[in-house]
């Protein structure tokens, strides 16, 4: 009897240790958690990602130049950007803003208001990782004819994509598509006005030089880029009031309603500072639910704006994900960057800093830290954590 007793309360036990290691089983995963071996490359096959890497106005200010210069007279700008190239070099597609036109030797350099810059500029920008460079802004026309096509000449010179000023018509009516691995991008790229320069150009070919920011021709635009295969349609837009780090209700309704036309991503160039971005859920007008993502300004890169704000910029990654045919946004976060200004040798030099990076950085005097450290607060600050990662 006693045996039995044992026996039964053995059996209850073991059967009560079994559903414990069933239950405990449970948590870790069931038998449809498992894929087959078929299916899991099926699903991997179809999965592709890319990188966009965005950066605000590359301005070439006379006091740049200078510390450019070399001793045979040439220029070399890749130091003013050596400590950023890591954070943009691997991307997938890497765009920048180019405010100025390239000129020659002979025809001379200047700085603001009408800049006009040694190519050197442009094989520094390829260094760094950039392959698209914007070319629609209010400088566009500071060389008139000759500064647009010669700095689309130098561009294609050294293999970079280019959107927003054109040589000629034909080629204003080519949208700029890039395909990368399988993902079809859309960049288009316009600007508010060229500083009154356009009085001085042919009337005709006023029409197709430059992108100028008509809310019909972008709207025309974006569905060419669709009609084109276009996954993803990312607008660079020059626009804004300079120093402003807010954001005005115009520009608001602009976004909105390019969103709702297909736009995915916008990025603003102009403002000289850092505004708003914001990654929001929207309907577009065919009814489909999609994340897009717009960046008011992106602020300065690089230039000799030394006041505080003008200081200072971001490089954005956005990751694009495209799986079964549907292209999202998976991912949106940025580097906050800063403009060092600093004497080396009698010389003045130039450097982008990624500014997470030195925040501790004992090179740097107690003013320069005290200003980094002001830089990372008031761009973290502007750009908030709203799904928006920040990277140091
Ligand atoms: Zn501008």
């Amino acid at each position: 009897m006693l045996f039995n007793l044992r026996k039964k309360y053995f059996i209850i036990l073991a059967f009560l240790i079994f559903l414990l290691f069933l239950m405990s089983g449970c948590n870790f995963y069931t038998s449809t958690d498992i894929p087959t071996k078929g299916a899991l490359s099926e699903e991997k096959k179809d999965i592709k990602t890319i990188t966009i890497t965005a950066v605000g106005d590359i301005m070439v200010h006379m006091p740049q130049a200078k510390s450019a210069i070399k001793p045979d007279g040439s220029y070399d700008f890749t130091p003013h950007f050596e400590e950023v190239r890591e954070y943009i070099k691997d991307s997938d597609i890497a765009i920048c803003n180019l405010e100025t036109t390239i000129s020659t030797p002979v025809k001379g350099y200047t700085g603001y208001p009408r800049f006009r810059s040694p190519e050197e500029i442009i094989p520094a920008i390829k260094y760094t990782g950039f392959n698209v460079v914007i070319t629609a802004n209010n400088h566009s026309l500071d060389n008139l004819e000759f500064g647009v096509v010669n700095t689309l000449n130098a561009l294609d010179k050294y293999g970079l994509f280019h959107a927003g000023t054109y040589r000629n018509e034909e080629e204003s009516k080519k949208i700029l598509i890039i395909d990368k691995k399988g993902i079809k991008v859309a960049i288009l790229a316009y600007t508010f006005g060229t500083n009154g320069m356009e009085v001085h150009i042919d009337r005709g070919k006023l029409k197709y030089m430059v992108n100028y920011i008509e809310e019909e021709k972008i709207l025309k635009d974006i569905n060419r880029a669709k009609e084109e295969g276009a996954d993803i349609v990312i607008l660079y837009l020059h626009w804004g009031m300079e120093y402003a780090r807010t954001v005005d209700e115009e520009r608001k309704t602009l976004t909105d309603k390019l969103f709702r036309a297909g736009a995915d991503i916008i990025l603003g160039t102009h403002p000289h500072v850092i505004q708003p971005m914001e990654k929001k859920k929207i309907t577009t007008d065919e009814g489909e639910e999609k994340e897009v993502f717009v960046a008011y300004s992106l602020g300065n890169f690089i230039s000799n704006q030394r006041d505080r704000y003008q200081d200072s910029g971001v490089i954005v990654n956005i990751t694009i994900t495209k799986k079964n045919d549907k292209t999202s946004i998976t991912e949106v976060s940025y580097v906050p960057t800063w403009v060092r200004v600093f004497k080396k040798e009698g010389k003045t030099q130039y450097r982008i800093l990624p500014v997470g990076k030195f925040l501790n950085c004992e090179e740097l005097s107690s003013t320069e830290l005290e200003r980094i450290r002001e830089v990372w607060k008031e761009t973290t600050d502007i750009v908030g954590s709203d799904g928006i990662k920040i990277k140091d």
